[in-house]
């Protein structure tokens, strides 16, 4: 049974939330839900006040990402696993290629490779803990890569494939994990996707788009082309990124949203401008992540699983334990004094820590996770 350990209460973590996504959701947010309890919640989508939460969201994510002219802020509900169907339906012409390199970035491609009336996708894969971006390829007109592979904790550069504007491809980023900690240049993607559970510490179900002008042309484009005689391309209403960006401009969704995460979601984003963006973001996680890398790197019994310094993720830390440690004993242990989701991915089966350093995550709290481990190892 469990309480294998019980760590001195001194010692806790302020919140004991390290999760990869879901992630920590500060108190301000939750405090925000009852602030909007009777003008927001349990109101329509389609009046004023939630429109303008929608109106500062997008607003607020232009600003937080320096978003270029013509690029604009979308979204729509089902989160990142529904903007790949919706990049299948309404994104790629005939033929994608993928950096495969983990879990969630092989999604989308096996995804790509089920699309009846897509080419087979090109991947490029390497191994977990490593990364890979697509090469660019002939009659490719989409490539596609992971910014951050959270089931591996490992951090891509975002640059276009050289070679690719010319050939009229785009470019679509998965920033599920990445989006809000890793510095980005979004006039090198088409399209920097994320649900915004992970860095922007709210819940699942919604996902958000920047879209350039190119990857707007292109979802018109494709629309329309299903209404040509003998088209075989299907683009379902809720798979349509035309009407997602038809509604965005009017601050809405296609369907109804939920309007508490819209909430949390907006305080954030404030939250983050407020204290100075993506750049005191980025340096607030990078502090996080070094505190956790050094800290292996010091310790007799654990090391970072990424073996590449540069690759080594700013967002969630991946960090093995030796054999003689088990690590399952360590995150039920960790668990069992009110420390969650320290586990690594599932199915990528290593004897391994992950831990989700998002911005809403106190650096401070990092140090005492990092002493509560080594407290559990030297008592198990
Ligand atoms: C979490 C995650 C997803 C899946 O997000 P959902 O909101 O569950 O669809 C996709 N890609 C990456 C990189 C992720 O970290």
């Amino acid at each position: 049974m469990s309480n294998t350990v019980t760590i001195p209460e001194s010692m806790l973590p302020r919140d004991g939330r390290f999760g990869s996504g879901p992630s920590k959701i500060r108190p301000e947010q939750v405090q925000a839900l009852d602030a909007g309890a009777t003008k927001l919640l349990g109101t329509s989508h389609r009046q004023a006040p939630v429109k303008q939460l929608v109106g500062s969201i997008r607003e607020g994510l232009a600003q937080f990402f320096t978003v270029p002219d013509g690029y604009e802020v979308v979204l729509g509900n089902g989160g990142a696993t529904a903007f790949w169907d919706m990049a299948c339906a309404s994104l790629i012409t005939r033929k994608a290629a993928f950096g495969v390199y983990g879990s969630f970035s092989e999604k989308f491609a096996i995804e790509a490779d089920k699309t009846p009336f897509l080419e087979k996708p090109e991947i490029f894969r390497s191994e977990p803990g490593t990364y890979r971006l697509p090469e660019l390829t002939e009659y490719v007109d989409t490539y596609c890569w992971a910014h951050n592979e959270t089931s591996t904790g490992v951090a891509t550069p975002v640059k276009r494939i050289p070679g690719s504007v010319e050939q009229g491809a785009i470019t679509l980023v998965d920033a599920t994990s990445g989006a809000g900690v890793l510095p980005v240049d979004i006039s090198q993607t088409d399209a920097y996707y994320f649900s915004p559970q992970k860095a922007f510490g709210s819940d699942g179900g919604l996902w958000i788009a920047i879209l350039s002008p190119a990857a707007i042309e292109r979802a018109y484009a494709l629309e329309e082309s299903t209404k040509l005689e003998g088209a075989r391309r299907w683009v379902p209403a809720f798979l349509s990124l035309k009407s997602a960006i038809d509604n965005s401009r009017k601050d809405q969704t296609l369907n109804t949203p939920s309007v508490a995460n819209l909430i949390m979601l907006e305080n954030q984003i404030r939250w983050l401008n407020d204290n100075g963006g993506l750049a005191w973001a980025h340096a607030r996680c990078a502090k996080s992540a070094s505190l956790l890398y050094q800290w292996a790197e010091r310790s007799e019994y654990a090391h970072p699983f990424v073996e590449d310094e540069s690759a080594r993720s700013t967002a969630t830390v991946t960090i093995d334990l030796d054999d003689a440690i088990s690590a399952k004993q360590v995150i039920q242990a960790l668990r069992d004094n009110g420390i969650v989701d320290t586990g690594g991915y599932r199915k990528l089966g290593r004897n391994q820590l992950r831990i989700g350093v998002f911005p809403s995550v106190e650096p401070s709290d990092i140090v005492a996770l990092t002493k509560c481990v080594d407290y559990i190892v030297e008592h198990l």
